[in-house]
């Protein structure tokens, strides 16, 4: 299948999935380009494509900046853990991040906006099934987080993001975060990936991350 194949099949498993769901806005589709070869981002931008996801600020570096002047419309979502020493070269690179999750960040972001005089938007993300492995907030640490740490820095996340446990129903994972984000009244839910975006169209997502069902299978 060509990417653009792929293209009109996810756009209208989301309409259906709104459709259903009985929403009238759509959910953002970020194309999630993180180890995809260049001929498929090249397809993709062909496509129509501006947002992307990417996981390694890295690998961002190398693949966007020198695209820039070509798509100025481009918006870069960082979505796979950050480091704190790359906090800086996140800020200047991405427009928003998805993984805000403890202080020690708040701080390296918030010292990184100050610098570079550049604010990405920032959502916190939540470890909802308090995984060993997983980055993200815990469930339990939430409320402090984002009434006290967050704050503290001055910073203001505009959504929340989660990634289900591989090997559990996603539905009440994106229940969850849906009802934090009322909560706290954050606008963003950005939960969904190839196997369950439709799942987290009918629990209000507004960005839906999907990659390997848009692209193809990844280079490992
Ligand atoms: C890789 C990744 C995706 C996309 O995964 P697919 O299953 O290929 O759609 C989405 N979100 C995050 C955080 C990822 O790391």
């Amino acid at each position: 299948m060509s990417f653009e194949q792929n293209l009109a099949e996810i756009e209208d498993r989301i309409f259906r999935a709104c459709q259903k769901a009985e929403r009238d806005d759509r959910p953002e589709l970020v194309a999630v380009s993180k180890r995809q070869p260049e001929a498929r981002i090249e397809a993709a931008l062909s496509a129509g494509v501006r947002v992307f996801g990417e996981n390694r600020v890295q690998e961002a570096q190398e693949r966007w900046p020198a695209r820039w002047e070509t798509y100025p419309d481009l918006k870069l979502r960082l979505i796979g853990p950050l480091q704190s020493k790359k906090s800086e070269d996140a800020v200047a690179l991405f427009d928003t991040i998805d993984v805000l999750d403890r202080e020690k960040l708040c701080r390296t972001i918030a010292d990184a906006v100050q610098k570079l005089g550049r604010s990405p938007e920032i959502l916190v993300q939540v470890n909802t099934g308090e995984e060993d492995q997983k980055s993200g907030v815990l469930p339990d640490d939430l409320d402090t987080f984002l009434t006290e740490t967050c704050p503290n820095y001055d910073i203001k996340p505009v959504g929340l993001m989660c990634i289900p446990p591989a090997d559990e129903p996603a539905g009440p994972h994106f229940a969850l975060l849906g009802k934090f984000a009322e909560r706290y009244g954050l606008s963003q839910l950005s939960m969904g990936m190839s196997n369950d975006f439709e799942t987290a169209i009918l629990f209000g997502a507004t960005q839906i991350r999907v990659g390997s069902a848009l692209f193809g299978e990844r280079e490992v």
